[in-house]
């Protein structure tokens, strides 16, 4: 069964040469030029990837992404000429998996997405291992969910992914080459930011002073480590409920 991409991109010249690279890898590949028939495009027609511009008539592609993502775990990749880096934050914050910037060579559109399915269907397999419990924190892979002292904590797609990456082996150090390989998939997000980023977020749900963590440390040099709540490095410090009062700067 071949894969399904949808290309949602209003500059016909570029939307069909995605949708002829991808044809002629053997995808089954449909194109949308607005962001409202993409949003129906989606529901109806469940692609495996998305393709996403960011300038669409009707519907901006972050509008898309963002409620594309309330209802699917689908990989995005969006295509901006945009280059801020704001966008780029803002776009892996609404939840897509990846950004190229235009002008972009399809060949490495297409390296993107071969990475970025190889590591949905090698996290499906994953997924089969149920369940990690650390007490206070517990992961349960086949609801997707993930609680803290008993409450469901809301995670974005790539938060989940570093996670539960961590998690597999509580105590030991990731490399961030080894955290982009296993959750961006390649080496082409060599922007290590996005990963420091994604770290912030993680921490701002699961420390409780996350400024000071005790569970997803970094190593220095190296990379980040999990320790389970309660585990080595202890919570004796942090005895009151919520001390998130603290200057943000
Ligand atoms: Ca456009």
């Amino acid at each position: 069964m071949s894969h399904k991409v949808l290309v949602i991109e209003d500059e016909a010249d570029i939307a069909r040469s995605i949708a002829y690279s991808f044809k002629k890898e053997g995808w089954d590949t449909r194109t949308v030029n607005d962001g409202l028939t993409a949003l129906d495009e989606v529901r109806l027609w469940r692609p495996d990837l998305i393709i996403l511009d960011l300038i669409l008539p009707r519907m901006d592609g972050f509008e898309v992404c963002r409620r594309v993502r309330k209802e699917h775990a689908v990989p995005i990749i969006i295509l901006s000429a945009r280059t801020a880096e704001i966008d780029r934050v803002v776009g892996l914050e609404l939840g897509a998996d990846d950004y190229v910037v235009k002008p972009f060579s399809t060949r490495e559109l297409l390296a993107r997405a071969r990475a970025i399915l190889r590591r949905s269907s090698l996290n499906d397999e994953a997924n089969q291992t149920t369940r990690i419990d650390f007490g206070d924190l517990i992961i349960d892979k086949q609801m997707r969910l993930v609680t803290l002292k008993g409450k469901p904590v809301d995670l974005r797609l790539k938060e989940y992914e570093i996670l539960c990456l961590l998690a597999e082996y509580p105590g030991r150090a990731f490399t961030r080459e080894m955290i982009f390989e296993r959750v961006w998939g390649d080496a082409f997000l060599s922007d290590s930011r996005t990963l420091d980023v994604h770290v912030r977020w993680l921490r701002e749900k699961l420390e409780q002073d996350p400024s000071n963590p005790e569970m997803i440390l970094t190593m220095r040099g190296v990379g980040y480590k999990l320790v389970p709540p309660g585990g080595s490095a202890g919570n004796s410090s942090a005895g009151s409920e919520s001390q998130t009062d603290e200057a943000e700067q």
